[in-house]
């Protein structure tokens, strides 16, 4: 590999959805250095422990570095032009013979919004299906639709200086000490701050919380309406504001009265003291400057969305929105799941936050002057490879992302890539359950070596910068994307005839701002046009950026994105678990995540700083149900669901509350062949999103 100058470049973590900024520095060939950037505004220096070890990770062990085929002999290596026009060929004949809607793209968060704008352009613009849906749909989708359900669109109201500035703040499904730890580390030095974490398991948030409600699994909705309740019977509602910003009150007030909101009947169904929920709500209902975060473990359920909408409820009826120090603020796990939302990464959505609406789609089209549009939604990740099970879809293309592992229901994303005509899985890394199912391998850049951009939790866009030359003959996603839509059809070549991917971002800034007369807020018409040296040098910048500046608090002048403006009060029920717990699977089985691991691993383990803290998959399980079924502490044990069993030493604690089972979903067959989590959760969706119950599976074990 040839060596490169020392270099150092401002850059961004490709992990989380805090999105710090990192300074690297080469300093030859592929060994680097890294530290925080100081001058971020996301992580002003700080970097966890993944991000830290980012130098670690950058070497080439395990990559995949030339196209490869799959042949009688396994997997041979063949010439970029050879796998591109063999994706592009079987593509068009699939859509000539069976129409659009039999290919499909799944893409990732890890992606840079450049490649997420190519890949919606091709599908939804070019081939006319929206069939594009991405594995943020497995972390905030369900985040994703409460906003837009009680807001109008799909916006985050908060910034992490918020954060700060709160006098409470509530951590509902959070366990940012070990999913966001940066964002952790900047409130831990606040002082005076309460802290509430909701969250079924003693995690680390919850530890060093000042009230940990540890409620029963998936009673959140029941534990928010009930505050909602009590605002009102307390008259601790903020009455202007409700007049002036909202709609629905009596609707929720009416749907609220339909259960018993007496705090002992709250307390029994949430499974936790009343004297902890009265301390709680007489927080919440006393402190003006309160935000409430609401991550994975709020949304991965099939009752995500309405988890969602009474978090903000609660903050709506109190007028605790938009201003400085009080805000609903979902997390995202992913470091570019905003940017690829903004885009239209999900497939119900078209592009820039558009939905499928005529005078949506006739805005797109004609910016993008492409031949079609796609009708309609798309299929959403679970549905998707259901599809591909069923043959419905019969081509997919697979980018950056390991849903062999990550998926629900992982046997059953085993059958749909072994019938699958054609499975093509572009990524970095030449091994890992999802690449092993490809005919074709297609080698994609490294964070490191491609530019682009990303969007975190706070709106804020950043880049993320080239600093080597490309090894091997990988070439960034974007690119691919744009190669293959070039040999698809020629008449396609002016669209995707980008340059570089300031080109790319231009072109997507430029839509954001199409035919936009403030009525949407995602707005980038600030950067539009933005040439090569512009792009190179961007500074974090959040969104809406026009020709005015940046908008730094959403809300702030109650003018929500609804057609009237007002923000929408919706009255969601508790409804408890999709499957709930029966004689034959009396357990919740909850599939989680470990502070130093990212994901399906593929990075993150090769540091081995990040295998230290936790090396192997354990099943946490409660000292009372150990005991009665003869289970011991770092002894094997046997957990099986109705879809897939895995073999895991028990750590026997009371982090879990009685009935319920932990197993954290990273370690793939390659590290752990019998300890694969995700392969025992149920497939059971949110209604509204889509986004998979992943904190809840009904479940047994016993020893082994
Ligand atoms: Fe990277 Fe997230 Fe850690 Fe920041 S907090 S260094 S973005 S993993």
């Amino acid at each position: 590999f040839e060596s490169t100058p020392p270099v150092t470049m401002k850059t961004t973590c490709p992990y989380c959805g805090v999105g710090c900024g990192v300074k690297a520095e080469l300093t030859g060939g592929r060994r680097m250095s890294v530290k925080g950037d100081e001058t971020h505004p996301a992580n002003q220096g700080r970097l966890c422990s993944k991000g830290t070890a980012l130098g670690n990770t950058f070497g080439l062990e395990g990559r995949l570095l030339e196209p490869k085929m799959r042949t009688a002999n396994g997997f041979e290596p063949t010439s970029w032009d050879e796998a591109l026009d063999a994706v592009a060929h079987k593509f068009n004949a699939i859509i000539s013979e069976h129409g659009p809607d039999a290919v499909a793209f799944y893409v990732s968060g890890q992606l840079l919004t450049e490649d997420y704008y190519a890949v919606n352009k091709l599908a939804k613009g070019y081939i006319g299906t929206a069939n594009v849906d991405t594995n943020s749909r497995l972390c905030m989708s369900s985040a994703v639709a409460a906003h837009k359900q009680a807001f109008g669109a799909d916006l985050v109201p908060g910034t992490y200086e918020d954060l700060e500035l709160a006098d409470l703040l509530v951590f509902s499904g959070h366990n940012a000490a070990w999913t966001h730890p940066v964002l952790y580390r900047r409130i831990e030095a606040r002082e005076g701050q309460m802290r509430v974490c909701i969250d079924p398991k003693r995690t680390d948030t919850a530890k060093a919380a000042d009230l940990h409600l540890m409620i029963r699994p998936q009673t959140d909705v029941r534990l928010w309406n009930g505050l909602c309740a009590h605002l009102i019977a307390r008259n601790a509602v903020d009455h202007d504001f409700i007049d002036q910003h909202t709609e629905g009150y009596s609707r929720l007030m009416a749907a609220l009265c339909e259960d018993d909101q007496s705090l002992d009947a709250i307390a029994h169904d949430c499974g936790i003291s009343p004297a902890d929920l009265k301390a709680f709500y007489d927080a919440f209902l006393h402190t003006e400057k309160t935000v409430s975060l609401f991550s994975m473990g709020s949304n991965q359920s099939s009752q995500g969305v309405h988890k969602g909408l009474a978090l903000i409820n609660a903050h709506l009826l109190s007028g605790k929105v938009g201003k400085p120090g009080a805000a609903p603020f979902s997390i995202t796990g992913q470091p570019n799941a905003m940017g690829g939302r903004e885009v239209g990464g999900l497939a119900n959505m078209l592009a820039a936050h558009m939905d499928f609406d005529d005078a949506s789609k006739a805005i797109v089209q004609r910016y993008w002057q492409s031949p079609t549009i796609a009708p309609k939604p798309g299929l959403k990740a679970v549905d998707m490879f259901e599809a591909v099970r069923t043959g419905k879809v019969k081509a997919i293309w697979i980018m950056a992302t390991n849903p062999m592992v990550s998926m629900p229901d992982g046997n059953r994303i085993h059958e749909a890539l072994s019938n699958c005509e054609l499975v093509v899985v572009s990524d970095v890394i030449a091994r890992t359950d999802t690449m092993d199912m490809a005919h074709i391998q297609l080698p994609a850049a490294a964070w490191g070596e491609k530019d682009g951009t990303v969007t975190n939790s706070e709106r804020v866009i950043s880049r993320q910068r080239r600093m080597t030359t490309l090894p091997g003959q990988v070439r960034p996603d974007w690119a691919i994307i744009a190669e293959v839509a070039r040999r698809m059809n020629s008449a396609w070549d002016k669209a995707f005839s980008w340059k570089g991917p300031h080109e790319v971002f231009a072109e997507h800034a430029g839509l954001t701002a199409f035919e936009n007369t403030g009525q949407r807020f995602l707005n980038l018409g600030g950067l539009t046009g933005l040439n090569r040296d512009a792009y190179d040098t961007l500074t974090p910048t959040r969104w809406p950026v026009t020709a005015a500046g940046s908008t730094h608090r959403l809300f702030a002048d109650g003018r929500f994105a609804t057609p009237n403006g007002r923000a929408r009060l919706i009255a969601p029920k508790p409804t408890g678990p999709a499957n709930k717990p029966t004689p034959e699977f009396p357990f919740s089985l909850n599939s989680a995540r470990v502070r130093d691991h990212w994901h399906t691993m593929t990075r993150t383990a090769l540091a081995p700083e990040l295998n230290r803290h936790i090396n192997e998959p354990l099943l946490d399980i409660h000292p009372t149900d150990a005991k009665r079924l003869g289970i011991r502490d770092s002894r094997l044990s046997i957990v099986t669901t109705a879809f897939g069993e895995a073999i895991l030493k028990a750590r026997v604690t009371d982090d879990v509350r009685e009935g319920n089972l932990s197993v954290p979903m990273h370690w793939t067959r390659q590290f752990a062949p019998f300890g694969r989590a995700n392969q025992m959760v149920n497939p059971a969706v949110d209604p509204m999103s889509g986004q998979p119950e992943f904190k809840h599976t009904p479940a047994r074990v016993s020893a082994y």
